[in-house]
């Protein structure tokens, strides 16, 4: 079978040599270098150019490598009646829970206040809190963020959750519906986002979120950066409703130079890193999905298109 890495330059090397080991029968090409267009019938999908896709009229399946589909959903050239499948791999997931369960603990335990206090040699102590006097709030229970509310919550946090449909998750109070929003915001010390980027989620992070939360609490966005309105969290910095941002996604990435952000005190930056494919492992679920093709079978991880992630 024919089968083409689409997207940008730096990832088929590292993708080449596993997918060559694994799958010696299949025939591997980077686009735009194809045999044959018409014989390819996988794409597996950075980041494509917008429009690329459109030179594989007889795709099966789109395997798109990272975890969020949204920036492969606005491309017009996605094939709409082929499965679009996501990256679903249990080694990211442990990698995002790892950053939620470091900035977490980071904001319970004051890390930050004192990285600030080392800054002015001041040697100084700051009242110690307990896990269960926190609860942390987790917008979307999907893969990433019911494995992280089931970390922290054996860590000893009190953890509630929100997302579209009900969820029942042991230890963990679920809510859904925009009430069931304000009753997860009343009540969180941190809130973390891992919501996909939706029409529905654009924009979500706002006023409207930062005023109903808890005075002094913080933000740890994870999701996509078009779900912040950075304007509306600056308000809420700056006035102290909102003690502190964990911030990871940005809606113009790479974050300018000479953005606010990067020097604000309030706010820790990284660079859009919490969980990225990581291919040693990501492998698997790809050589699952191409076999299942191979055998016509469902493919893992579709994205339901009508959702939008
Ligand atoms: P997922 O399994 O699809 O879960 C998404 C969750 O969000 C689900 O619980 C879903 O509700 C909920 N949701 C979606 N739209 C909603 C809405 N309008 N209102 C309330 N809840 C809503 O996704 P995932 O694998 O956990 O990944 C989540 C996102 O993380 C990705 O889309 C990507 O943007 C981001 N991500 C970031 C990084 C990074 O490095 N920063 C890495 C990987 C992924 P239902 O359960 O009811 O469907």
């Amino acid at each position: 079978m024919d089968i083409a890495l689409v997207g940008d330059k730096t990832y088929p090397q590292q993708w080449l040599p596993l997918l060559r080991e694994r799958l010696p029968q299949d025939r591997f090409f980077i686009y735009p270098d194809l045999d044959d267009p018409a014989q390819v019938k996988i794409a597996l999908v950075g980041s494509p150019q917008a429009g690329e896709l459109d030179a594989l009229p007889n795709l099966q399946l789109v395997q798109c490598l990272w975890m969020g589909v949204d920036t492969l959903l606005s491309d017009r050239s996605l094939p709409r009646d082929v499965p679009l499948a996501r990256m679903v791999d249990p080694s990211m997931v442990n990698a995002m829970t790892e950053i939620v369960l470091a900035w977490v603990i980071d904001f319970h335990r004051s890390l930050h206040q004192y990285r600030q206090q080392q800054a002015q040699r001041r040697w100084a102590y700051i009242p110690q809190r307990i896990a269960s006097d926190r609860t942390v709030g987790i917008l979307g229970l999907g893969e990433l963020g019911r494995a992280a509310a089931q970390a922290l919550n054996r860590l000893g946090f009190n953890v509630c959750g929100w997302s579209r449909t009900q969820k029942s998750i042991p230890g963990i109070a679920c809510h859904s519906s925009r009430q069931g929003l304000d009753a997860v915001l009343e009540q969180s010390d941190v809130l973390v986002c891992l919501l996909p980027l939706t029409p529905a989620t654009h924009g979500l992070l706002s006023r409207r979120v930062f005023e109903r939360m808890k005075r002094g609490a913080a933000l740890i966005s994870l999701g996509r950066g078009a779900q912040m309105v950075t304007a509306d969290l600056l308000t809420a910095l700056d006035s102290g409703q909102l003690a502190y941002a964990y911030l990871d996604v940005f809606e113009d990435e790479p974050l300018p130079e000479n953005h606010f952000l990067w020097t604000h005190r309030q706010v820790s930056i990284t660079p859009h890193i919490a969980a990225r494919t990581e291919p040693r492992t990501a492998i698997n679920v790809a050589v699952e999905n191409i076999d299942r093709v191979r055998r016509g079978e469902r493919p893992l991880y579709l994205v339901d298109l009508e959702a939008g992630y």
